[in-house]
């Protein structure tokens, strides 16, 4: 069965063929939503099927996305996806919230979100024979992609700014990818690939830019989709609702707008399958110093005005967002809405998470701080129940982390000077 039938571009509708395009719409620019055939799929598929699949990551969903499956010889990195949810009762708790969950995006192979994209990327790249796969990149998305062409032994070029953290730089170093880093912003080492790939025929995996990379985070719906099934009968005697279905509130990080227009992708192709009664509401969260898609939400446009980013969450330090339109109708379509947040607030999330055994780095606790924020404000509900996603490990920048604590003491390694600071 070809399930992938083709793109349609999400400015203008126009549809295309599969190798008619790579990236985006050649009339207006606009991104490519991929396009499945719906109907080959319900025929053939039930959701029990997809469900009873024994392979835990990403993969298993594999009927749902368009790529062949990759030979197990030859991508051994096949763990991407399958993270965890956590309950997390103290912090709900502290925010007067009956049912918070946390879904673990850190510990994904390269620790960030983005390993799901690049997964699909470059099983898209071997499909297409392409030689060299390159990135614009703030850190994770590169990492992503080194991590995942090492697997493989693809060729990886990724351009980066240079005041990426440390840790990241040092991902994509080991992972052997060449690694270029650019005096400039995201955005300009974003244009820089793009000009590049197209100079020297490399293969661009920019997020947003490269249909599949969106396709590669729906992933992270149709577990939530999955789990939830499960979790939401227990979820419904324990608080004793009333409503059938009630439907899941998702606070998800924002910079480029990827992973909220690729969740809300995902949710759509259940939808369309009609195997997802109830879409979850989306609330997408942005840093306050970088916040494009937030405002065109909030004027209730879809017209993405730049912004000269500041934030320290460096993954969501975005000045274009290049996937503003799908952002915008991500929470547009579910109900939802966008929160800002300011960097104070990202690092006291940190704080709070790091109580419950989560480490995030400063992007991925922007989700947490955005349902404090909304928590506060009555946008979410005491009884709604709630999951927010960390999209990245506090690992990955141990500078941010340190500005969320207080330092340790140093001491004598004398039992007086214990005594003393006790
Ligand atoms: C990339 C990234 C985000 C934001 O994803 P976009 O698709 O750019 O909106 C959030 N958190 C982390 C850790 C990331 O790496
Ligand atoms: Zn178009």
């Amino acid at each position: 069965m070809n399930k992938f039938v083709g793109y349609r571009c999400s400015l203008c509708g126009e549809g295309y063929s599969p190798l008619e395009v790579t990236y985006t719409c050649p009339k207006d620019g606009g991104n490519l939503d991929v396009v499945l055939d719906y109907d080959a799929l319900k025929n053939k598929y039930k959701p029990e099927d997809i469900l009873s699949r024994s392979d835990p990551s990403l993969w298993r969903f594999l009927p749902l996305l368009p790529v062949q499956e990759p030979s197990r010889a030859a991508t051994p990195l096949h763990v991407a996806g399958g993270t965890p949810v956590y309950r997390l009762r103290r912090l709900a708790a502290r925010l007067g919230l009956q049912s918070l969950w946390l879904k673990d995006e850190s510990r994904n192979p390269t620790a960030s979100f983005k390993d799901r994209a690049s997964a699909i990327v470059v099983a898209r790249a071997q499909e297409i024979s392409a030689e060299v796969v390159v990135t614009a990149s703030t850190g994770n998305a590169g990492a992503a992609l080194a991590g995942m062409a090492a697997a493989v032994g693809q060729r990886a070029i990724i351009f980066a700014p240079r005041s990426a953290p440390q840790a990241k730089v040092a991902q994509l170093l080991v992972f052997g990818a060449k690694v270029i880093l650019v005096d400039g912003t995201y955005d300009d080492a974003f244009d820089l690939t793009v000009k590049a790939a197209e100079e020297f025929g490399w293969y661009c995996r920019n997020t947003g830019y490269n249909p599949f990379t969106a396709e590669g985070k729906k992933t992270a719906a149709l577990e939530i989709w999955e789990w939830w099934e499960g979790a939401h009968e227990k979820w419904h005697e324990e608080v004793d609702a009333d409503e059938d279905h009630v439907p899941l509130t998702i606070f998800v990080p924002v910079g480029d707008g990827n992973i909220i227009s690729g969740l809300h992708k995902g949710f759509k192709d259940l939808y369309r399958l009609g195997w997802l009664p109830d879409v979850p509401r989306i609330i997408g969260v942005q840093a306050e110093g970088s916040a494009a898609i937030s405002n065109a939400f909030h004027a209730g446009s879809e017209a993405i005005v730049p912004v000269s980013a500041r934030t320290l969450a460096d993954s969501i330090s975005v000045d274009l967002p290049r996937d503003g339109v799908r952002a915008v109708r991500a929470t547009k379509e579910t109900g939802g809405t966008y929160v800002n947040v300011s960097d104070e607030e990202i690092l006291q999330a940190i704080a709070e998470l790091g109580t419950q055994g989560v480490f995030a780095e400063p992007a991925g606790a922007a989700a947490y701080a955005g349902l404090v924020k909304a928590a506060g404000s009555g946008v979410v509900g005491s009884e709604d129940p709630i999951l927010v996603l960390n999209t990245g490990s506090g690992l990955k920048d141990v500078r941010a982390a340190m500005q969320a604590v207080q330092p340790a003491p140093i001491i004598e390694p004398t039992l007086e000077a214990v005594k003393q600071l006790l």
